[in-house]
């Protein structure tokens, strides 16, 4: 058996040291970077990126039409003003990104084709040493550094979720799940089957329809869909006027904010209106008056318990009225040589069948983590507010909003770091941990999320390996921007839930945990 290529790698000299690591080029890892950059800009750091490129989900999914469901003014960061149409093609957000990296020389900071595979914390030396595998040479190049901020995202990109079909392998045409999709695959003129309903069926089924024979989508249960124009007449209106670029995008963000605020609220107090809008956006954009909502487009769920499906000028329902677009309500039965059984004994044939079943969770990039020689169980972890965890000391995560755009928590999670930091520098310390104050004594300890408030199936497949939250603010992520908005420019870095260099925060404090 061959021996790991550590030493060659490391050839002779010391591990590169960082003041801080950044795992992942994706739009987490960028902004965090330029955050620490801005804020701590004696600091210094790398960014190691498993990929040969930056952009991570926006790399990855190379599916036709692929798209931001979100709009770009609130999914961009509040540092670099948005100037298209609020929903972006992945291209254009790559292109916004590689515009963030080159505009701040983020670039040079950034190892690519270095995949992490082993974190280790030390505390006799209050240093992370991280390992990560070259794609290069397969060599393992050794970092070191004091602080690790984790922005490698939530799903696990090489393997995607596909249900254990029976029957998979009697299939003759081609099958593919939509992550893993070959943007080079001609499928003009082709019977498509899309197997899912949420976000990404919703991209994928209008852009097949545009050159298929025909497109089927079916889908275990209906969703959700928003049908709107994809402009913002109010950044069209400010510019118009000669208002510049970083006002427009200052003001066109809190005014997304406030109506994405509004509708929040009335999903949770009037579902059932909301919902009758909703249709009506959709008899309206897809030019049919009496659109037929039952049973394909009726869902089971709350509105908003799972994403809300964006449908930029109702694109699927124009392609339903068209008849470019069939709809299947069904469970599958089995895979046929010709295409799918459902469980209702109907045969939907197709030359090319498309899984759109969503991703398996990877919890911390699925990397291996110890904390002076003891392996991280992360669901031995408590979290606090989403960032940090118990027991694992100089680490944030970056884990966005699912409602709200992903970006706007990276940058809220970048203060907040950068703060830590500095207010480590400020009183000397080299180490911070979370740790439950004596008035969490008793709390009780739940799984992280709120299954009836927002349950989308990676996550529930993927809970029991997810850190555990409390139930007050400061030990749960609970998804709610507007809350934390105002929580998070509140922290106090004193208080009792840091420990620094082993000590907390206040002698107060530190005698009475002594005396518990
Ligand atoms: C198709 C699609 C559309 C979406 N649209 C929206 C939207 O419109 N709005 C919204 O808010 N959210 C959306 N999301 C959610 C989206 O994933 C996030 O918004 C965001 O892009 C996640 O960014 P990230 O940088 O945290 O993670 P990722 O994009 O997953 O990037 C993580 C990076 O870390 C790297 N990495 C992982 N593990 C390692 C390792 N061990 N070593 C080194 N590098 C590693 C990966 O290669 C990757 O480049 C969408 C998701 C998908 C899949």
């Amino acid at each position: 058996m061959s021996k790991p290529n550590v030493d060659r790698a490391a050839a002779g000299r010391a591990p590169i040291h960082v003041d801080v690591l950044i795992a992942g080029a994706g739009i987490s890892g960028i902004g965090s970077a330029y955050h620490l950059q801005q804020q701590c800009p004696g600091k210094s750091y790398a960014i190691l990126e498993a990929k040969e490129t930056f952009g991570g989900t926006w790399d990855t999914h190379k599916y036709p039409g692929v798209r931001s469901d979100s709009d770009l003014y609130t999914f961009g960061y509040r540092f670099k003003p948005w100037v298209g149409a609020p929903i972006a093609s992945g291209a254009e957000i790559l292109k916004y990104m590689g515009e963030v990296i080159e505009e701040n020389d983020i670039g040079a900071h950034i190892h690519y084709g270095h995949r992490i595979t082993a974190c280790r914390w030390s505390s006799a030396d209050n240093l992370w040493t991280i390992e990560a595998v070259r794609a290069a040479d397969g060599a393992t190049a050794v970092f070191t550094a004091g602080f690790l901020w984790m922005c490698q995202g939530y799903y696990d990109h090489e393997k995607p979720y596909i249900p254990d079909w029976p029957g998979l392998a009697d299939y003759r045409g081609r099958f593919v799940h939509a992550q893993l999709w070959d943007p080079s695959t001609d499928y003009a003129g082709k019977r498509i089957l899309v197997i899912g309903s949420g976000a990404t069926a919703a991209t994928v089924v209008p852009a097949f329809a545009e050159k298929a024979a025909h497109v089927t989508m079916l889908q275990r249960s209906p969703t959700y869909f928003f049908c709107s124009e994809n402009k913002n007449e109010l950044a069209d209106r400010l510019r118009e006027v000669g208002i510049d670029e970083p006002t427009v995008h200052r003001v066109v963000r809190a005014q997304i904010m406030h109506d994405q605020d509004q509708m929040t609220r009335r999903c949770q107090t009037e579902p059932d209106t909301v919902f009758e809008e909703l249709k009506e956006l959709i008899r309206a954009f897809s030019g049919d008056p009496n659109f037929a909502f039952e049973p394909h487009f009726t869902p089971r769920y709350r509105v908003w318990q799972q994403r809300l499906a964006f449908c930029p000028e109702g694109d699927i329902f124009k392609a339903a009225v068209q008849g470019k677009l069939s709809v299947v309500t069904d469970t599958i039965d089995r895979f046929t040589e010709k295409g799918v059984r459902t469980a209702s004994g109907e045969e939907i044939e197709a030359d090319i069948i498309v899984a759109a079943t969503g991703f398996n969770l990877s919890v911390m990039g699925g990397i291996p983590f110890s904390v002076d020689g003891a392996p991280v169980d992360w669901a031995d972890t408590v979290t606090y507010r989403g960032m940090m965890m118990t027991g694992v000391p100089n680490l944030a995560w970056v884990m966005g909003y699912f409602r709200a755009s992903w970006t706007l928590r990276v940058d809220m999670v970048g203060d907040f770091v950068c703060n830590l930091l500095g207010h480590m520098d400020d009183i000397g310390a080299r180490k911070v941990e979370v740790a439950l104050r004596p008035e969490d004594a008793g709390m009780a300890i739940l799984p992280w999320i709120e299954a009836d408030n927002f349950n989308p199936g990676y996550l529930m497949r993927g809970l029991d390996a997810m850190p555990r939250r409390g139930d007050k603010p400061e030990w749960r992520h609970n998804q709610d921007y507007w809350a934390e908005k105002d929580a998070f420019p509140l922290i106090d870095l004193r208080g009792a839930e840091f420990v620094y260099d082993g000590q907390r925060s206040s002698p107060e404090l530190a005698s009475a945990v002594a005396a518990e």
